[in-house]
């Protein structure tokens, strides 16, 4: 598997990912996403807005604001309640969350998330959870810490103009409901999805791009009649992991993580944590937690409107029950690169870097290559032209050819298209194929037929 330090080396040389504010000495964990990134994650949410919309019967699409009113807030308990647990090191004074620190030190065989902090001290301090910045066990009281990042609306700052970045989406979907069900006529099951950014001020960020304080999220909330939602939980689950799988992640490098009865959030009656094999270890790439109706329950009384769906078959009135799959488009795109990556050895001995990322997913499907530049570009050109129409090409004419399908292997193009002097004469094409570096010869008639069927999900 990839090292951390080799996937970051890898990302900014290739343009997938940048360190965020470099010419000005950077911004601590922060990243920029190049040219082959912003495509990767482009494609990412394409392929998840696919599965869980298009091609999901029961969900429709949201796009709500990142600032909202400072009582969704307050209704959802992030102002009273959204913080970490904040330790510091009383040697070398930097600040770590202790739930992080208890479950390093323990291997994960630990899982102190509904801990009070008497209990997270303690614990660090008779079992010697030692500072990973200086090794010594000398740690402060506990303290909370709000992860939301505040700031003001309009010129005046005062308290009455406080606005949050969001900190997740979820938020918004919850304070729509009524709005949404009411102008799509959806009955109960149904679902809503949305894509955007978040921002958390974690205490802690770090590994990459696995932790960051702004990043964007794929979340659906399914709302489903009381009493259904175990079956509905299964549902989401399952059809989660087949979508990771659909996407190439391998079940062995997947591990699920059900919470105990004592694990859970007082809210939820079933949770399961989906971890990726990240190079650190097995961590969480997605939660999916059944929420029962405290969302919907505490908007409707902090905001004092009746958010129950009247069940037009029987006459019921109830708050839907809610599954909520949450998902980091980061952390997905992180394991699609550490999955993907290869240095292969050849029989010759060499060593070719390649991305083996699935073809709907990779940042090009198609690369465009003259074999001899002065006399094929026009040619080539043309195709690019016709190809881009349906599909993410890229031209590429500079150095031998062996080089150039080097190339695209190492940023993962599945396909690419040779021209040359038959193409000139009868129109067909050198197809050469990234994971078996197979070719094959076909008209160009064939081309579209042949990439789509090949690179769609
Ligand atoms: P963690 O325990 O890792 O802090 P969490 O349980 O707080 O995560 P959720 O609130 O369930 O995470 O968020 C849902 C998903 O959003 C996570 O599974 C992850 O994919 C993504 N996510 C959450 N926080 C971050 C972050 N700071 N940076 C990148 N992705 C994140």
């Amino acid at each position: 598997m990839i090292s951390l330090e080799k996937l970051v080396t890898y990302a900014k040389a290739t343009g997938f990912i940048f360190q965020g504010s470099e010419l000005y000495g950077g911004l601590a964990n922060t990243w920029d996403y190049g040219p082959l990134g912003s495509l990767l994650k482009n494609n990412i949410k394409k392929a998840w807005l696919k599965k869980f919309h298009d091609e999901n019967r029961y969900n429709v699409l949201l796009d709500s604001s990142i600032l909202m009113n400072s009582q969704v807030w307050v209704a959802s308990g992030h102002v009273g309640g959204f913080s970490d647990p904040l330790t510091e090191c009383k040697s070398c004074n930097t600040r770590h969350r202790a739930d992080k620190l208890i479950e390093d030190h323990s291997k994960n065989t630990v899982n102190p998330s509904a801990w009070s902090h008497e209990q997270l001290h303690s614990y660090m301090m008779s079992e010697k959870v030692a500072c990973p910045n200086c090794g010594k066990v000398n740690w402060t009281e506990i303290k909370s810490f709000n992860l939301m990042f505040k700031t003001t609306q309009g010129v005046t700052e005062s308290a009455g103009n406080t606005v949050y970045l969001r900190p997740e989406t979820a938020q918004g979907i919850f304070i729509n409901f009524k709005n949404i069900q009411r102008t799509t006529r959806r009955k109960v099951p149904f679902g809503v999805c949305q894509v955007g950014k978040s921002f958390r001020n974690e205490i802690t960020p770090g590994n990459f791009i696995f932790r960051t304080r702004e990043f964007e999220q794929m979340e659906l909330e399914f709302f489903c009649k009381p009493g259904t939602e175990i079956e509905w939980f299964n549902y989401w689950r399952s059809y989660a992991i087949e979508f990771l799988q659909t996407l190439g992640l391998k079940r062995e490098n997947l591990e699920l993580h059900d919470h105990e009865q004592e694990e859970l959030s007082h809210y939820s009656n079933a949770t399961t944590d989906v971890l990726y094999r990240f190079p650190w270890g097995f961590d969480e790439l997605w939660g999916i937690a059944s929420r029962t109706d405290f969302d919907l329950n505490a908007h409707q009384t902090q905001s004092k409107e009746n958010l129950e769906y009247l069940d037009p078959d029987t006459n019921e009135k109830y708050l839907p029950y809610v599954i909520e799959p949450s998902l980091g488009v980061e952390r997905l795109l992180m394991a699609i690169l550490i999955e993907s990556y290869e240095e292969e050895v050849l029989s010759d001995g060499q060593i070719r870097e390649v991305l083996h990322i699935h073809p709907a997913l990779a940042p090009y499907q198609v690369a465009i290559l003259p074999l001899i530049k002065k006399k094929h570009d026009q040619y080539a050109l043309d195709l690019l032209d016709t190809v881009s129409k349906f599909t993410q090409a890229i031209y590429d004419e500079t150095q031998n050819i062996g080089k150039r399908y080097r190339r695209q292997d190492q940023i993962g193009t599945p396909f690419c298209v040779t021209i040359d002097d038959e193409t000139l004469e009868n129109h067909t094409v050198t197809i050469r194929e990234r994971d078996s570096m197979a070719q094959t010869r076909i008209p160009l008639s064939e081309l579209k037929a042949f990439i789509l069927d090949k690179t769609t999900l």
